[in-house]
């Protein structure tokens, strides 16, 4: 499964929803990685991961951003979002209150445009 050439996010859309990026191997979203991807981007998110001594992939993230809190997690394969939006719409959520965090905080600003991620008006 391609992940984003500009931003390495995994394939939730045609055009990525970090970067607005079109993606030209785009054959279906996924969500698998999704969780794993952002924990990497941002360590404000507290994280639990599965597998031997909690080495594994991320299970459940869990952050705070511009005064809303989002969570995700895999159950039985599936993954669970809140507040309860399908991936993309979550996703874009989440840029949108990042985005108005990185307005008054230097650190989110930094991991968001190291990420390569576009910022929200
Ligand atoms: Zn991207």
């Amino acid at each position: 499964m391609p992940s984003c050439t500009v931003c390495g996010a995994p394939p939730l859309a045609r055009t990525c929803v970090f970067c607005h990026t079109e993606q030209r191997s785009f054959t279906a979203p996924t969500v698998v990685g999704l969780l794993d991807y952002l924990a990497r981007h941002l360590p404000q998110a507290e994280v639990q991961r599965g597998g031997f001594l909690g080495r594994g992939s991320v299970r459940r993230l869990e952050l705070q951003a511009g005064g809303e809190s989002f969570t995700g997690r895999f159950r039985r394969g599936e993954l669970e979002l809140t507040p309860r939006l399908p991936a993309t719409a979550w996703t874009e959520r989440l840029l949108v209150a990042l985005s108005r965090e990185a307005a008054g905080d230097a650190d989110v600003r930094r991991a968001v445009s190291r990420s390569g991620w576009a910022l929200r008006q």
